[in-house]
């Protein structure tokens, strides 16, 4: 995986790449997602690097609280009453592609179990 100096998430949070927030505050931040795999969906990030959900330490545990509250109120400010699917790749073979811990909330359809 790219060091996070290479890591396009942090692009985002010092606003060198332009990305369309939907909310961020002093420990995170939420974008559309780029290529989305679902009417809506959107990413939710912590501005810190954790590169995978594996490195999640008990001094994240707040934060990554955080990212879920977060989440919830999103998916309620974008209409997602009647449920969503939030994601955690962690890894290669989990799918992940962007070594920064991030929550997908995705929404606006039905989505099957178990994932692909
Ligand atoms: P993952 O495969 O779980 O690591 O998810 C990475 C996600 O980041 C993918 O769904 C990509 O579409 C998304 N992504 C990559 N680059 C950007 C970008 N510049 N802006 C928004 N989303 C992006």
């Amino acid at each position: 995986m790219a060091m996070p100096a290479d890591n396009i998430f942090l692009k985002i949070i010092s606003k060198d790449i332009p990305a369309k927030i939907v909310h961020e505050d002093d420990r995170c931040l939420a974008f559309h997602d780029i290529g989305p795999k679902a009417p809506v969906h959107v990413l939710i990030i912590p501005k810190t690097v954790i590169r995978t959900a594996a490195d999640i330490a008990p001094e994240h545990a707040e934060l990554v609280g955080h990212l879920f509250v977060v989440a919830a109120r999103i998916a309620q400010q974008l209409g997602l009453s009647d449920g969503y699917r939030l994601v955690v790749n962690c890894g290669d073979r989990g799918g992940q592609t962007v070594p920064h811990l991030h929550l997908h909330l995705m929404g606006g359809r039905d989505f099957s179990w178990p994932p692909g």
